[in-house]
């Protein structure tokens, strides 16, 4: 399989080359071409010397002259690649990314790279592992207690074993024909399948093998006939192979989305194009890897940062190699090669981690766009609760809507209802009517939830005395309190310290812990319910080894009966008992200052309310306010998302917010608050007089510099800079001249500072 063909037409004849190096500069350096080299491959490695440094780069183009003064060029020390291992198209769109992201080049470039082949690796796949079950598996089963991971491997692994010897298996001579999995069938099991399975090689219970053949993976089930309009959604993707297209799959939640990517995706397959899948969590990808596996066949590839360098090389190798024929992955796996792309998906399309949040500020369902339409491939963007911007781009005609207005399986939609607590008696946050509904379905042998964005105890610790609560010492921020390890914690920057008997102010006594955290909720249940089997998924209970895949194997299998959880539970998840949802701090996101928190509160709303009622029984979902009369909150419970977004759409057109407008935030950080500030305040004086005598002082608007929301963080103080255009070319040709010359504004030099082109939050 050979990677994409470049034109060496005139590379034999370059003398010079135009390198990529992992340093913060925007821009490409050029070397010497040695004589004695092959000639230069455009998306090959080089090494080449840097300072008193050898760096490993990418070579981006050859020329045949140079603008540096022949005295102070040096010359390409090795050349790694034999073959480009970044095609053109894909360079291509790194440069004009780096450009559009104001990232430097070098780095954006580098970074697509996994780390191994960052350090100069073979590019070449190497072996695999293969596993195998070698003992009787009910004996270990016997054996193992409770392990829930290692229970999993041991079972997946017998009934590999069981296929590769049944008598209807086909006759085709592949990998995993002797019963053996690789690592990316127990991948899809827990992130943590490594560490489980240790005990087991070590005991003789499973092998392990190093082989050279590809992992093909076998589908085990052709899954359910398609419904009336997935159908014609998935119709209309298969029709569209072959060319670039975007499409917006708009479906309720449960209404089978997956269910029409996998078909698509066979599809796609069996003409020979490759798929790339992106995910927001990656909690979520071991399940849909799980799904996958069980429904394709082919060579699956996962990408995402739970896996080793090693394991990431492998399934990056494959992917650009055109082996693979599948890649699902978060983020960044938007920028891996796929020479036989010809399918791309953004599932939860709508989810703010798509967008990178430091270093090179990318969206990658931006840059998803960009990938399908270099490789004429039809690009699919998912969701329940599309974002503001494609459901815009659906009404200007750039995406085409498929909708999926019905739950598959015949489920019905969840009813939603308020729950006005102004001027009720809570009892630890809880209503007595949410509390009422939780008793009657848990009595009709249902499964309820309560979801409460806030993990630990309570958010403040207060003082009855004087008032003062207590603060991170770094932050502008309440340390939350945790109960059972009697500590504070700050949830911005991580500090920690014992939860003081007196008040830190004045020394009394009398402390209040106020407010509710996912731990206040479950304890209180606990209490309401005695008998009631409870898990709680947050970032505190589940960060034990095995701990998320723990409990969450009990909210799956209706062991546990309460689930209490922050956004973890939010997305994707499909607890098949689950009937009732109570959601607790809405109200939070109904005055957010940032201009989407009106769009990520009814979003996260209606992801949470879709978890209730999945399967036969009818899904309930009370939300608890002190606002019962707001007009949006009215909107998105009595007439759904879709009447929501549209209201908040023309919120924005009016406010002239994005995707009305275009908008890039300049952000400043130092040790003292006047030094961000001041800094902050030299760029706008630039940006203003740059703006004047380019006459363009209409064409972008500046709002700040102010301090940000949570002014310090970490010790550190924060400003921004809020550049506002209605064009994007203009918005764009303002940043570049910053760029140029922002080092060398005189207060800039002592502060940390960052540009982030279309930001998803404002902080
Ligand atoms: P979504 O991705 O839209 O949330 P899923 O694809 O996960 O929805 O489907 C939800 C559930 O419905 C899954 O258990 C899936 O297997 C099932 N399902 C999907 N499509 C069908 C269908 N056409 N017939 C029966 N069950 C279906
Ligand atoms: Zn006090
Ligand atoms: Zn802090």
């Amino acid at each position: 399989m050979t990677l994409i063909e470049v034109d060496s037409g005139d590379a034999s004849a370059a003398e010079f080359v135009q390198v990529a190096l992992p340093v913060p500069l925007a821009r490409l350096f050029d070397y010497r071409w040695k004589e004695q080299l092959h000639p230069p491959i455009p998306g090959g490695r080089v090494e080449v010397p840097f300072g008193r440094r050898r760096l490993i780069g990418v070579v981006v183009s050859c020329s045949a002259g140079s603008t540096v003064p022949p005295g102070r060029l040096r010359s390409v020390g090795r050349a790694i690649d034999s073959r480009p291992l970044l095609p053109q198209a894909l360079l291509s769109l790194l440069r004009w990314a780096a450009a559009y992201y104001h990232h430097p080049v070098g780095e954006v470039i580098t970074a697509a790279l996994p780390a191994g082949l960052r350090k100069g690796a073979d590019a070449v796949p190497g072996q695999r592992e293969r596993f195998t079950l070698s003992v009787d598996a009910t004996e270990v089963l016997a054996n193992l207690g409770r392990a829930p991971v290692q229970r999993a491997l041991v079972e997946r692994l017998a009934r590999a074993r069981t296929a590769a010897t049944s008598e209807d298996r086909t006759a085709d001579d592949r990998e995993g024909d002797d019963g053996s999995l690789d690592a990316v069938d127990l991948q899809a099991i827990s992130a943590r399948w490594r560490a489980s399975l240790a005990p087991l090689l070590e005991r003789g219970a499973i092998t392990r093998r190093l082989s050279t053949r590809l992992p093909l993976n076998r589908a085990r089930d052709a899954g359910p006939t398609l419904a009336g309009e997935q159908r014609v959604a998935r119709d209309a993707l298969i029709d569209a192979l072959g060319a670039y297209r975007a499409f917006l799959l708009n479906g309720v939640t449960g209404s089978g989305k997956t269910e029409v990517y996998l078909q698509s995706i066979r599809a796609a397959r069996d003409r020979g194009l490759q798929t790339l899948v992106l995910v927001p969590e990656i909690a979520l990808t071991p399940q849909l890897m799980a799904r996958f596996s069980e429904r394709l066949s082919g060579c699956l590839v996962s990408l995402h940062s739970g896996l080793n360098d090693g394991e990431r090389q492998q399934g990056w190798l494959l992917a650009a190699h055109g082996h693979a024929d599948v890649v699902i992955g978060t983020r960044s796996a938007v920028l891996v090669p796929l020479p036989r792309l010809g399918l791309v998906i953004v599932d939860e399309e709508h989810d703010g981690s798509l967008k990178q949040q430091d270093g090179f500020r990318y969206h990658a369902r931006d840059l998803a766009l960009m990938r399908g339409r270099d490789a004429s491939a039809p690009v699919v963007l998912g969701s329940a609760t599309p974002s503001l911007e494609s459901m815009n781009n659906v009404l200007t005609g750039r995406f085409q809507e498929l909708r999926l207005t019905e739950r598959a399986g015949g489920a019905s939609p969840p009813r939603l209802a308020l729950i006005d607590i102004r001027r009720r008696a809570l009892s630890e946050g809880l209503s007595e009517a949410l509390v009422e509904a939780i008793a009657t379905h848990l009595d009709d042998g249902g499964q309820a939830m309560v979801f409460i964005n806030r993990r630990g105890f309570a958010p403040t610790l207060l003082c009855n005395d004087c008032g003062a609560a207590a603060d991170c010492r770094a932050c502008d921020a309440h340390m939350t309190v945790h109960a059972a390890s009697g500590r504070l914690r700050c949830h911005h920057c991580g500090a920690e310290r014992a939860t003081p008997s007196r008040c830190e102010n004045c020394g009394s006594v009398r402390l209040d812990r106020v407010g509710q955290g996912t731990e206040r909720i479950a304890g209180a249940l606990a209490e309401a319910f005695p008998d009631v089997p409870i898990a709680r998924i947050d970032r505190d209970s589940t960060r034990r080894k095995g701990a998320l895949e723990h409990e969450l194997e009990r909210a799956t299998s209706g062991r546990a009966r309460l689930l209490v959880g922050t956004q973890m539970l939010a997305k994707g998840h499909h607890f098949p008992a689950l009937t009732l949802v109570g959601i607790l701090d809405v109200d939070r996101g109904l005055f957010g200052t940032d201009f989407r928190a009106l769009e990520q509160m009814g979003q996260l709303v209606v992801q949470v309310a879709g978890r209730a009622g999945r399967e036969q029984r009818q899904g309930e979902v009370l939300i608890q306010t002190r606002h019962p009369d707001n007009p949006m909150l009215q909107t998105l419970v009595g007439q759904g998302y879709g009447a929501f977004a549209q209201v908040v759409l023309e919120e924005r057109r009016i406010a002239e917010w994005p995707p009305f407008s275009h908008v890039a935030l300049v952000r400043t950080d130092a040790p003292a608050p006047e030094r961000a500030l001041d800094a902050l305040q030299s760029i706008a004086d630039f940006l203003d007089h740059d703006l004047a005598i380019r006459g363009a002082v209409e064409a972008v608007q500046l709002l700040g510099p102010a301090p940000a929301p949570m002014e310090r963080l970490g010790g550190r103080f924060r400003a921004r800079l809020l550049l506002q255009a209605h064009s994007r070319r203009a918005l764009h040709e303002t940043l570049t001249r910053l760029v140029s010359v922002i080092d060398e504004l005189d207060r800039v030099r002592t502060v940390r500072w960052s540009i982030d082109v279309d930001p998803v939050d404002l902080f």
